[in-house]
């Protein structure tokens, strides 16, 4: 039997255990998956292996912990960062970063991308920017403020009221501005001067319209928000928990239908 948890703080909103353990039902593995909320982020390590974990989804604000703890790291998870998912495997913790592969599967959406403007310098920010690279995708980050940007010495930075260039391909909100209230994550009047020049749009926040995803569709970009990006993370995890790969749809319909869930 696996026994699986989301780990984070707060964790009770987490849509995990229900997502993880709909595709485990639907699979007829033997498993659970379970959320706990931790409050100290230097008891990560001993928590999850006192509870005799076989994998865990690691959320905010432990996902740099959670590489720290690590015996063995993707190259994803070392090149960004911070993890998302470990296994736990004869005593040794494996880290893995499923949100940039969960980014992975939403760029094959996206064809033709030369430049894209990520708006937020966040962790979420560093794993997209990391995979847009990866795709020869040239980058620029902005933001409300400048301290985030010293983990972003690899790309282009700047405040949001440096920027002087307007023509991107992708620009995509990887900030929480929308999440818990209706604002956009920067003037409205620069947003403007971006958005006729765009052709896509992403925005990780999931579960509303956002004031950003509806300004984005009135001006006829493809938006997208990040409720795939929320599967594809899961569903990467889920393979990697219970090392199955062939059975991706499945689990990616399973994990959505318990979304939907009342
Ligand atoms: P972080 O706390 O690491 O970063 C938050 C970023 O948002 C910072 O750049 C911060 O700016 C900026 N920000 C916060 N509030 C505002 C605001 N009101 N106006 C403008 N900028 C703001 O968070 P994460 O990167 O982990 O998460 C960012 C978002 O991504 C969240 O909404 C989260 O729910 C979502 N997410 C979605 C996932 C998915 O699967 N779809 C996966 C993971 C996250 P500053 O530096 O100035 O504080």
């Amino acid at each position: 039997m696996k026994f699986l948890a989301v780990i984070g703080d707060p964790i009770f909103h987490s849509k995990s255990p229900r997502m993880h353990n709909n595709a485990i039902k639907s699979l007829n593995l033997d498993g659970i998956y379970t959320r706990y909320h931790l409050l100290n982020p230097d008891s990560l390590k001993d928590k999850i292996l006192n509870l005799k974990l076989s994998g865990a989804n690691i959320t905010l604000p432990f996902k740099e912990k959670a590489l720290e703890i690590a015996d063995f790291k993707d190259s994803f998870a070392q090149n960004i960062g911070s993890a998302n998912t470990l296994c736990i495997k004869e005593g040794k913790i494996h880290a893995f970063n499923t949100d940039a592969l969960g980014f992975l599967e939403i760029m094959k959406e996206l064809d033709n991308i030369k430049k894209a403007l990520i708006l937020g310098a966040g962790g979420t920010a560093l794993a997209l920017a990391y995979v847009l690279k990866q795709k020869d995708v040239q980058v620029c980050v902005t933001n409300r403020s400048k301290e985030r940007f010293k983990d972003f010495k690899a790309y282009q930075t700047c405040l949001y009221q440096d920027l002087r260039e307007f023509d991107f391909d992708l620009i995509i909100n990887a900030t929480s501005a929308g999440l818990k209230d209706e604002s956009l994550p920067c003037t409205r009047e620069l947003l403007e001067k971006i958005l006729p020049r765009s052709r896509f749009a992403f925005e990780v926040i999931y579960g509303k319209k956002t004031p950003f995803y509806q300004l984005c569709k009135s001006y006829g970009l493809r938006t997208k928000d990040g409720l795939d990006m929320l599967l594809w993370q899961g569903v990467f995890a889920f393979e990697l928990f219970f090392d199955i790969k062939d059975k991706r749809e499945m689990i990616k319909n399973t994990m959505k239908e318990a979304l939907q869930l009342a």
